[in-house]
């Protein structure tokens, strides 16, 4: 066993014939010449060289014959080329294994005029011989050059099979049958076995050799294999299958075993398939638990090999079914009704065990399966695909946040629509809707609660329409309806007056009932453009004016409202501008006690003073700040301005404010004024704040919060243009208020209309029963002076008195005292 390498021959040698015939060589070279001359080198002068050498003569550059061969030489040759005779051997009658490793090194040393090496490999009886040569070429007066080839070294013996036996990987045992005595093959003898059997069994060879199979490995798995064997051994010929046993390591050795045997002598050869097994496991789990449904075929027609489970679930087949049939089974038969319509370029139609047909595709590859050529099928799941790309296409046309139909979807119907007007002459209507407040609701109450409301708008706007109508969500607070032809006042009192009042109605938002309200803008087709463009645009306007005009409501597209939006669209940022550019400033309008005549306070009044058109009344530009938001940042300025104005003044004049209902929305109202207060050092209890009605209208919960928080800073709270909203009383009665102010359209008809003569009188008595302040704005006149007098007003304030002037002039007011005062005893 210990000698199964290779073995180096003791062929005769001393080791040296190479070198020295080499430098013997170099010693006859002679100048000018390349190569020294056969005489230099031979005659007389090889000694002991000549009798492991040959010469050997050339023609074109290559061996032609061996003319002489020393004895060593011949006796080298003599093993492969039958009887030698040196003097008329023809190099190609050698034998091939001699002839071409001469024949390369003769023809390289004629090619480069240098001594060349060769070798030979004989085979004879298992046993490789291998053979170094040396070729030095020599000068030949009367011919071509010969060249001078010797045995260099000694001469490499090898055992081929056992070289095999020891290369390779694979484990190799020979074994002998041993027999009981009925001569029945029971157990198999180690006889020989090569590195990568004591590899593969873990044992050295020591422990392995001359022992029994069964005793050296007891247990079921050498049992079945004993079996096997003997099972062949008894009818001849080969066997081949797997086993696996432990490892010592704890893994699981996967063998291959193939055997063969002659008579009583087996021998078996075992392969480590533990990788390939590797590959089948990991094959085998991402087969098994692909969630695509996957099979395995030899082909199309031919039973399925394997289904996963994906496929077992996915067609309701069991294992069982599918494995005895084939795919061509699966497919839906030419002709037959699916409901799914013709399958795609990429598709085929299945039918699944409840009958229902899909759409695949499928994907094939082609793959080695249990030893066999086979194609491993992936049907993708299109159905699904269909569904998503339905799913996709509804996305696109629809808003994810109500289900309504989008932007684009309405375009499209818009579009049909104005197909429909050319084709038939029908007529339609599209409506453009503006949640009134829903901004302040985003603002305020976050995101999650603005879409809810989104959510319920929608709902209730979808609630009001009929089957052929459509309602689509543009953006933001923006919906459109197109409605089919229909005669604009039915639709009016119809649908819009619904979608108003449903709007209209408070949305329950966090615990709180919150006023939003929509504006419309109504366009007709083909009265107000015949392309979509046109229509939305149109419309458009028409709800900018219904905006303008205060919200809930609507307006119908005149053809004037493009000029009147474009001038209020250029007044917007024309307010925006002044603003930032210092055109706004403050003038002081004095109230006066209505007996003593003295000035009790000023009222801070907002002057806009544009660069073309001088002065620009409150009235106009107000509601326009209030609508554009502009009105916060304005009002803080008015603040900050008015208090600093006010804490120059004594300390017996107070200052009046005006406040927007819009600056209550702001949640840093009541921050703000505390922040000024203290910035200008104005004593809160000559602050009076006016607000008029609307501020209660809406959101009126945290409105009234602010409310107290501001009177409890001592900050005195007035209602101002009291008798011109709704329910007046009702919002007296909801906040405890200082003062109530009565409008001065009251004021300018008392003592002429005997209606606002009572309304003059119901405030007073209304102001002494709650015991609020009562101030009569307006006065122009001494007779309104006397009559507001006699009816028991305690404040006066109007152009009788005074108009609202600069802040120099408010302080000689002050200074003039009652100077300003007509003499009330004139009255
Ligand atoms: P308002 O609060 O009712 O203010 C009184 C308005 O009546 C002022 O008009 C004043 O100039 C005018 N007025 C006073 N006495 C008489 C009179 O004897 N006869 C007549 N015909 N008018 C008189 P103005 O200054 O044009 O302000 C209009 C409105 O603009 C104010 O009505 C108020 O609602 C609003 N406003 C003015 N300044 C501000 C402000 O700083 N903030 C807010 N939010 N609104 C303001
Ligand atoms: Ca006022
Ligand atoms: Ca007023």
């Amino acid at each position: 066993m210990n000698n199964w390498g290779g073995s180096v021959s003791a062929q005769h040698d001393d080791g040296q014939t190479g070198k020295n015939l080499l430098r013997h060589w170099q010693d006859c070279r002679t100048p000018g010449a390349p190569i020294p001359s056969y005489e230099a080198v031979v005659l007389g002068s090889l000694g002991r060289l000549a009798d492991r050498a040959a010469l050997v003569t050339t023609r074109d550059g290559r061996a032609a014959r061996i003319l002489w061969a020393g004895q060593a030489f011949g006796a080298w040759l003599a093993d492969s080329a039958e009887g030698p005779s040196a003097e008329t051997l023809p190099v190609d009658a050698l034998p091939i294994e001699l002839r071409e490793p001469v024949d390369e090194m003769v023809a390289a040393a004629l090619a480069s005029a240098q001594p060349a090496y060769g070798r030979c490999d004989r085979l004879a009886a298992g046993v490789v011989t291998s053979t170094r040569l040396v070729g030095v070429p020599l000068g030949n007066r009367w011919g071509e050059p010969f060249v001078l080839i010797g045995l260099d070294g000694a001469s490499v013996r090898t055992e081929l099979v056992q070289a095999m036996f020891t290369a390779t990987d694979q484990g190799i045992l020979a074994l002998s049958t041993i027999r009981d005595a009925a001569g029945r093959p029971v157990d198999f003898k180690i006889v020989a076995l090569n590195r990568g059997a004591e590899r593969l069994l873990e044992r050295p060879a020591a422990a392995l050799q001359w022992q029994r199979v069964g005793q050296l490995f007891p247990g079921a798995v050498t049992a079945r294999t004993i079996a096997t064997l003997a099972a062949m051994v008894e009818r001849g010929g080969r066997s081949a299958f797997e086993l696996s046993r432990p490892r010592s390591d704890g893994g699981t050795l996967y063998l291959k075993v193939e055997a063969g045997c002659v008579g009583d002598l087996l021998s078996v050869t075992m392969t480590d398939v533990g990788d390939i097994k590797a590959r089948e496991d990991s094959f085998r789990l991402l087969f098994e638990n692909n969630p695509v449904p996957m099979w395995v075929v030899a082909d199309a027609r031919d039973r399925f090999l394997a289904v996963n489970d994906a496929a077992v679930a996915h067609y309701g087949y069991s294992r069982e079914q599918f494995l005895s049939r084939a795919p061509a089974d699966l497919a839906v038969a030419a002709g037959e009704a699916t409901g799914l319509g013709p399958p795609s370029a990429a598709g085929s139609l299945h039918r699944r065990a409840d009958g229902s047909a899909i759409e695949v595709s499928l994907f094939q590859r082609a793959m080695p399966f249990e030893g066999r050529q086979a194609v491993l099928e992936a049907a993708i799941d299109m159905t699904e695909r269909r569904r998503a790309e339905a799913r996709i296409a509804h996305m696109a046309h629809h808003d994810a946040l109500t289900g309504l139909p989008n932007r684009v979807l309405f375009r499209d119907r818009l579009a049909e629509a104005i197909t429909r007007h050319a084709r038939d002459g029908e007529e339609a209507v599209l409506l453009c809707l503006d949640l009134d407040k829903f901004k302040i609701v985003n603002d305020t109450l976050g995101h999650p609660v603005g879409d809810a409301l989104l959510r319920e708008a929608a709902e209730r706007i979808a609630g009001c329409l009929r089957k052929d109508d459509l309602v689509a969500r543009l953006g933001g607070d923006e919906f459109a309806i197109l409605v089919r032809a229909m005669d604009l006042p039915a639709l009016a009192d119809g649908l819009i007056a619904r979608v108003i009042a449903e709007l209209g109605r408070p949305f329950r938002l966090e615990d709180q009932d919150c006023h939003i309200g929509t504006s419309i803008g109504v366009a007709c087709l083909p009265r107000d453009g015949t392309d979509p463009e046109t229509l939305m645009k149109n419309a458009d306007l028409a709800l900018y004016r219904a905006k303008a005009e205060g919200g809930g409501t609507f307006r119908c597209f005149e053809p004037e409202m493009d000029a009147w939006v474009q001038a209020r669209r250029r007044r917007e940022n024309e307010l925006r501008e002044a603003f930032a550019r210092g055109q706004f400033s403050l003038v002081y309008q004095p109230l006066m006690d209505a007996r003593a005549g003295r000035i009790l306070a000023f009222e801070a009044l907002l002057r806009w003073h544009h660069p073309e058109h001088g002065p620009v009344s409150p009235a106009e530009f107000v509601p326009l700040a209030e609508e554009t938001g502009l009105i916060v940042p304005i009002g803080a300025w008015v603040m900050q301005t008015a208090f600093a104005e006010a804490a120059t003044w004594p300390e017996t004049i107070r200052l009046a404010v005006n406040l927007s209902p819009i600056q209550f929305r702001n949640r840093n109202l009541v921050e703000t004024v505390r922040g000024t207060l203290a910035a200008t050092g104005l004593d809160p209890r000559r602050l009076e704040l006016e607000i008029t009605e609307s501020v209660l209208l809406a959101d009126s919960t945290a409105n009234l919060a602010t409310l107290h928080a501001l009177r409890d800073m001592g900050i005195r709270i007035a209602m101002d243009d009291f008798g011109t909203g709704y329910s007046s009383l009702s919002y007296l009665r909801s906040f405890p208020f200082d003062k109530i102010k009565l409008d001065r359209s009251f004021v300018s008809q008392v003592g002429e209309n005997t209606h606002c003569t009572a309304i003059v009188r119901a405030v007073a008595s209304l102001g002494t029963s709650l015991g609020i302040a009562t101030t009569a704005e307006g006065v122009e006149t001494a007779e309104q002076l006397a009559m507001l007098r006699a009816e028991g007003y305690d404040e006066v304030q109007g152009f009788l008195f005074s108009r609202a002037v600069p802040g120099p002039e408010a302080r000689r007011l002050i200074d003039r005292g009652r100077e300003a005062v007509p003499d009330d005893r004139a009255a």
